[in-house]
């Protein structure tokens, strides 16, 4: 496998972050996800006045993966502050995580970025363990 370039993965969630439609939290988050095949994909937070249709950043990322043909993931990468905040490390909600393990393996690598070069970096069984998942059924 091919080694992962985790401050590239970072940046692009921090970059992605820009994006966030975040007007009621104004909590801004970006995610990148990275395929198997090389290819990145990223997401920000899209929030409705409704609420409940707010989507998250891993989520927007994975759903634009998957609706392209994309399955299998080597890593995530999150960055999230709230505006004008410092950046801190941001994990991913439960509903992402869950949905994620629809196509994650356990050695998914989860890294949470302040910065493009100070993360913390988790396998994806770490944040998720004894999960529900496809093989349950
Ligand atoms: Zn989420």
């Amino acid at each position: 496998m091919e080694k992962i370039d985790y401050e590239q993965l970072a940046q692009a969630a921090i970059d992605a972050k820009a994006m966030s439609y975040s007007p009621y939290s104004k909590f801004q988050v970006g995610a990148a996800l990275l395929c198997k095949n090389g290819k990145i994909y990223t997401g920000c937070n899209i929030e409705s006045a409704a609420y409940s249709p707010t989507n998250c950043a891993e989520r927007t990322a994975l759903f634009k993966a998957v609706s392209e043909g994309n399955r299998e993931f080597t890593a995530i990468a999150i960055a999230g502050a709230p505006d004008g905040a410092e950046p801190n490390y941001c994990y991913p909600c439960g509903v992402c995580r869950q949905t994620l393990k629809e196509f994650a393996a356990d050695d998914l690598i989860v890294i949470v970025a302040k910065t493009a070069t100070d993360y913390r970096t988790h396998s994806f069984g770490e944040l998720l363990p004894y999960s529900f998942g496809p093989d349950d059924l």
